[in-house]
């Protein structure tokens, strides 16, 4: 086994570990980051789909993400709008509506109830702080139960809970019934709202990257040289008084502290000698990640613009929960994508694939017509059978856990530091919190070492 040195051990080249590695990197301190796969981004991962480049994993960037807009920035790369411009698609319980205002198409009694709805969370929401949840009025009573049962509270039409249920799915990749309602609303609050998350012009689907969001882990890659080991995934964290040793299959990485920059179901495959706290190892089990399967299909023309469709679909009946146009930024390779989340997620994989080509381009033509059938490539990514990810787009937490578990989200294990978008207060799940959560963790080593 070969014995590398240094400072601070990152584990993951994700953005968070990148971002931690850099921040820690500018202050001169000897950094290595250690990498399972054989490429740096994580869940952001962009591939070249017939005439464009794509995002098979994360890919948007919203109003208020103000890290991940200024590091693009520096590193060079440009975004461009998502196409928003036509009628979007809603479907809900077997029926196909258009609409073109940001609310979609439900009765006058709907519309008012989802607007009841939208701000009694607006309301509660603000009241759940990413960074003490446990603080609000009944944190208890609220992490007692699922967001299904508690929402059942204030929406009572079965069409509006398809909506939420399309969204909620989307963002978490989970099921209403899958998550807290304190962890729901602290998430809601770290990302500035339910509409913020759910929109494109406006919110988190805002724009794209002309590159591909993975841009931006190579450009912090291209900088950390051969301070960078892939393809060597962390089976052991040993720590001692003196410092730590990250253990992969070839190489023991020493250094005085470790950053674990990786979703916490996945730290919780790491071996820990000695193990850590009860409490965090409660956490890692219990943080289960969502299940989503990306899908881009692409197409000679985007006939779906020349039909007057912005390429927008929320559905509540699946296989996809939403839909985008997707083409690329200089309009050569028309595309859309699709994502299939939560439980639909879940059952895909176990399909045969002509199967589920045939069920996504049905999908497709019952919004679009029958030319949606006629496409270039079809292409999927299922995150629940990458090993080294084990879902996506993020963790979520069941009743229960917040409670008992929250303080060790954050909170050294002796030399053992935490990142990873799992951990942010602001913008969790998205690639904002890998930045914040990253440069969090590099300035609790800075003040140690
Ligand atoms: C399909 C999809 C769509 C998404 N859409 C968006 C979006 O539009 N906008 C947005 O902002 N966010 C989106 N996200 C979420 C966003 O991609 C993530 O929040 C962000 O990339 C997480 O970064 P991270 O560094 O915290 O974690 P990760 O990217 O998961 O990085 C962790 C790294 O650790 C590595 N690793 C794991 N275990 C070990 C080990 N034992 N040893 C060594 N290395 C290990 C992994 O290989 C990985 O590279 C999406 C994600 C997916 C998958």
């Amino acid at each position: 086994m070969a014995v590398v040195r240094g400072d601070v051990v990152v584990v993951g080249a994700g953005l968070s570990g990148l971002c931690a590695a850099r921040r820690l990197v500018r202050q001169g301190i000897d950094v290595k980051v250690v990498e399972a796969r054989d490429r740096v981004g994580g869940r952001t991962w962009s591939q070249t789909i017939g005439q464009g480049r794509f995002d098979v994993g994360g890919q948007w960037i919203g109003p208020g993400q103000g890290r991940v807009k200024a590091l693009a920035g520096e590193l060079g790369l440009k975004t461009f709008q998502t196409h928003t411009a036509g009628k979007k698609v809603l479907e809900v319980e077997g029926k196909i509506s258009t609409y073109k205002s940001a609310t979609p198409s439900l009765s006058v009694l709907g519309l008012i109830q989802m607007q009841g709805a939208l701000s009694y969370l607006e309301r509660v929401r603000k009241r759940v702080s990413p960074n003490a949840p446990l603080g609000a009025d009944n944190a208890d009573q609220l992490d007692a139960e699922t967001l299904q049962t508690w929402r059942q509270r204030f929406v009572k039409s079965s069409k509006l809970t398809g909506v939420m249920d399309a969204a909620i799915r989307t963002i978490f990749g989970a099921e209403a019934r899958d998550l807290s309602a304190l962890y729901f609303l602290m998430y809601l609050n770290a990302g500035g709202g339910l509409l913020k998350l759910s929109e494109a012009r406006g919110g988190a689907q805002q724009d794209r990257f002309v590159t591909g969001a993975q841009s931006i882990s190579l450009g912090l890659a291209e900088k950390l040289g051969d301070a960078l080991i892939l393809g060597q995934p962390v089976r052991t964290i040993v720590q001692g008084q003196e410092g730590v040793e990250a253990v992969t299959d070839d190489d023991v990485i020493r250094a005085r502290y470790a950053i674990v920059a990786v979703p916490p179901a996945l730290a919780g495959r790491i071996a820990y000698e000695p193990g850590v706290s009860v409490g965090r190892d409660q956490l890692m089990q219990r943080f289960a990640m969502g299940a989503t399967v990306k899908v881009v299909v692409t197409y000679e023309r985007a006939f779906w613009r020349e039909a007057g469709y912005s390429g927008e679909v929320v559905s509540s009946d699946g296989p996809f929960s939403v839909i985008y146009d997707n083409t690329s930024h200089d309009g050569k390779q028309p595309a859309l994508v699709g994502f299939i989340v939560g439980n639909h997620a879940r059952q895909w994989s176990s399909q045969p694939s002509a199967d589920r080509e045939r069920r996504v381009l049905a999908a497709l033509a019952r919004y679009f017509g029958d030319e949606a059938r006629l496409c270039q490539e079809y292409h999927e990514l299922d995150w629940g059978a990458e090993p080294w990810s084990g879902g996506c787009p993020v963790g979520g937490l069941p009743p229960g856990v917040l409670t008992s578990s929250f303080q060790h989200l954050r909170k050294p294990e002796g030399r053992i530091h935490w990142a990873g978008t799992e951990s942010a207060t602001e913008w969790m799940g998205y690639m904002e919190g890998a930045i914040q959560s990253g440069e969090r963790a590099a300035d609790e080593v800075l003040r140690r070492l």
